[in-house]
């Protein structure tokens, strides 16, 4: 029962009609027996100012953050974790008294739900990231803390790769990072050392990048998407059919739900069990 003392957890983000976050948590909140709820709050990207406030007005416990709203608010917080200080982008917030707290569970969701699906180790691996935006960063940040050997970062927007990754590299010797442009060419120069291609891009790329070719990858690389939410996500289905491995985004999106619902709520939770949630959904 929601009662006048039930804490309120939320998603913000646009869009939110289709996300299954909700899904995810509210069920282990009523088997736990935890007195909360979840619910999906639609933010204009011109608001983003404005979440700090309305999340210590309202007394919401804690959020997770989504497209466009993991960078906005970062100013905004009274203490960020050191994922966040280098990916530049939060996904989780949590409320303790007036003082917000920020987290991020992307990357460790990422390498976490890896180790748990695929024997191959992270460490050593030469990994393309397409994109440079919250989630590519906080990705390639994980990687490069699990021991990656080389991490190629390519974006419509180069500076912000570059920047992102002079950051990264003062704080990690001995891998091999480099900038590119989000094209078939540069695609082309770097697919032939790839173990590992993560596409960080939202869904605005994907016609770019459904027109690369996928030759010059190696027969044992990986083709990542995040896009849980998309259908028929840029050469996914291409790489699939050539034999290569794919992975799409839902096992990362249960494993930062799983270490997100440990910071709301103190409990740690298999991300099998939040999976349960998504299939009695469905
Ligand atoms: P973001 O910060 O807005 O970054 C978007 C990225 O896509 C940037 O690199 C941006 O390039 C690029 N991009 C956008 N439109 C483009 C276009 N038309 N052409 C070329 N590049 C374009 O978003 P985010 O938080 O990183 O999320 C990225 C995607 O990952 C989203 O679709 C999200 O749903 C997904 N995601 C999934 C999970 C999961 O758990 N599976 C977790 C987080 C995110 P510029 O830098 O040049 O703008």
């Amino acid at each position: 029962m929601i009662g006048g003392g039930t804490q309120v957890f939320a998603l913000v983000g646009r869009p939110v009609e289709h996300s299954l976050s909700p899904a995810l948590y509210n069920p282990l909140f009523e088997q736990l027996g935890i007195d909360a709820v979840y619910v999906a709050f639609d933010v204009a990207p011109e608001r983003g100012g404005e979440l700090a406030g309305a999340i210590r007005t309202l007394g919401l416990a804690g959020v997770n953050l989504t497209v466009p709203h993991k960078a906005a608010i970062l100013d905004d917080l009274d203490a960020t974790s050191d994922q966040v200080d280098l990916a530049r982008a939060a996904n989780v917030v949590v409320r303790d008294g007036e003082r917000l707290v920020g987290h991020n569970t992307d990357g460790e969701g990422f390498c976490r739900a890896w180790e748990a699906r695929f024997d191959t180790p992270l460490a050593g691996v030469r990994v393309v990231i397409l994109g440079a935006g919250g989630a590519a960063r906080a990705v390639a940040a994980s990687l490069a803390g699990r021991g990656a050997a080389a991490l190629t970062m390519l974006n419509r927007t180069v500076s912000r790769a570059e920047a992102f990754l002079s950051r990264l590299g003062a704080g990690h010797d001995g891998i091999d990072l480099r900038a590119g442009a989000l094209d078939r060419g540069a695609f082309a120069r770097h697919a032939a050392s790839a173990d590992l291609v993560v596409n960080a891009t939202s869904g605005g790329a994907a016609p770019t990048i459904a027109g690369w070719s996928i030759d010059a990858l190696p027969a044992h690389a990986t083709w990542a998407d995040l896009n849980y939410w998309m259908d028929d996500p840029p050469l996914l289905e291409a790489c699939r059919e050539r034999g290569l491995r794919t992975w799409q985004g839902l096992d990362m999106l249960i494993g930062q739900a799983a270490l997100a619902f440990e910071l709301f709520t103190g409990r740690v939770v298999d991300p099998a069990r939040m999976r349960g949630g998504l299939d009695d959904a469905s």
